[in-house]
């Protein structure tokens, strides 16, 4: 049990320069509550996340800082080695195992749970209580794609370089960072290398880890993609759906008039897509994937088609999901009454859920967002809210608090076979990630003290 109240005394604490009276303060009631053991709840629940301040004042962490700072060339070998072995959703076995690897050379207690997940143990001074860092393994790229990893100057160009590249590398990182710098954690810290982020995964590597730690989660924080200006602390909530439509089938020409589910469909779709969604609060859908058919001159007996339907609002998402059911439903009727044969077959059809991220919001006074700017202040950087839809939605969800960050360096082009990564300037977000985490899961006190 860290810290929920005392929120405010984060601010400005990493200003290494002039400190204001009231700063310095805070600093040394951070010290205090630091060094002090927990005797009773009534403390663990007044007291707050360590200030970074405070924190890379601690000799331990300061070598882990250090040792972020000046190993980065060995951070972004291991991204480039793990980018390089392929792991579409669903696939992610073989990244998997190298992960595990990975963390296991760590000094962490590595396990894999029955869906893929690789999760490895550093045991706090508290086993009560649970922080989890994550990154997630998968990444929408099928087999068989071009996975090598190509130097242009500054850039690593390559599918999936940055999204997860750079969170797995920085999970990696992260460990290694407190393996060498022997960091002992007040909580238990959860190192998490999860499948199923992606699509159609639908976060089932993260609903896994959720279910599985639950009681004892205090806090999650998800590594995902590169940049460090901002920090998504609302989960948007999303629904996929896939719409199917079956019938007889037949050849073009010879039973032409019988209802066609090509037809149909873009009968439903057209309606759907004339479909009003509001500006604020944000809602929007897409036709992403059709299949159907299988040549020219058939009738098909199948067409399928996806739709990834999003918004700030649940009560929109709803409203959206019940215009696609409707429009569908006009659509298949549209084309069985118009069709001239329609005693000789009917279409049949089904609307299904392929995928829901719930959406919830990380509160404005939550510890792990004061162990965040905490952060920030320390690495001199500046991060806005964001609203989006990540492995973090499942935690907050729940009520359980979560954030998703970058870790480091530049990105661009995720999800296109142009992705690249610039890993100059990656050590403030990898301290900024530390910060964070050890700002959250407590630093016990060092022997002695
Ligand atoms: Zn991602």
């Amino acid at each position: 049990m860290w810290p929920k109240s005392l929120q405010n005394a984060s601010g400005g604490l990493g200003f290494k320069g002039k400190l204001p009276l009231s700063t310095v303060k805070r600093a040394a009631l951070c010290v205090i509550l630091f060094v002090m053991p927990i005797r009773s709840s009534v403390v663990s629940q007044v007291a707050r996340p360590f200030s970074s301040y405070t924190l890379a004042d601690q000799a331990q962490v300061r070598v882990a800082l250090e040792w972020l700072e000046k190993n980065v060339t060995w951070i972004n070998d291991q991204q480039s080695r793990l980018t390089e072995i392929p792991a579409p959703s669903f696939q992610e076995q073989k990244r998997a195992a190298a992960m595990k690897a990975l963390l296991a050379e760590q000094g962490l207690t590595v396990q894999s749970d029955k869906i893929g997940n690789v999760i490895g143990e550093l045991r706090g001074a508290s086993d009560k209580e649970i922080v989890m860092l994550t990154a997630h393994l998968d990444t929408v790229f099928p087999e068989g794609t071009d996975v090598r990893v190509k130097q242009e100057g500054e850039r690593l160009v390559a599918p999936g370089i940055s999204d997860n590249g750079t969170g797995l590398a920085a999970l990696v990182g992260i460990a290694r960072a407190m393996h060498i710098a022997k960091v002992r954690p007040q909580r238990t810290i959860l190192f998490a290398a999860n499948v199923g982020e992606e699509g159609e995964g639908n976060l089932r590597g993260m609903r896994a880890l959720i279910d599985a730690y639950r009681t004892k989660l205090r806090a999650v924080i998800v590594l995902d993609g590169s940049g460090v200006d901002h920090v998504t602390t609302k989960a948007l909530a999303s629904r996929r759906m896939e719409v199917v439509i079956t019938g007889p089938g037949g050849h073009s020409w010879s039973d032409f008039g019988i209802p066609n589910p090509i037809s149909a469909l873009v009968r439903g779709s057209v309606r759907f897509i004339n479909t009003k969604v509001p500006v604020s609060p944000r809602t929007t859908f897409n036709l992403g994937q059709v299949e159907g058919g299988t040549s020219v001159n058939s009738i098909p007996y199948e067409a399928k088609l996806k739709v990834d339907l999003r918004s700030e609002s649940e009560d929109e998402l709803a409203r959206l999901e019940t215009a696609l059911r409707e429009c569908m439903a006009a659509g298949v009727k549209d084309e069985m009454d118009n069709a001239r044969e329609r005693n000789r077959g009917k279409l049949e059809w089904k609307l299904t859920n392929i995928g829901s991220r719930p959406g919830g919001e990380l509160p404005a006074d939550a510890a792990l967002l004061s162990a965040l700017r905490a952060a920030d202040d320390y690495v001199g950087n500046q991060s806005r809210l964001e609203r989006s839809s990540t492995d973090a939605n499942i935690p907050l969800s729940l009520g359980i608090d979560a954030i998703a960050i970058g870790a480091g360096g530049n990105g661009g082009g995720a999800h296109s076979l142009q992705e690249w990564y610039e890993p100059a300037g990656r050590e403030l977000g990898l301290k900024r990630v530390l910060l964070t985490l050890l700002g959250s899961a407590g630093v016990a006190p060092e022997k002695g003290q």
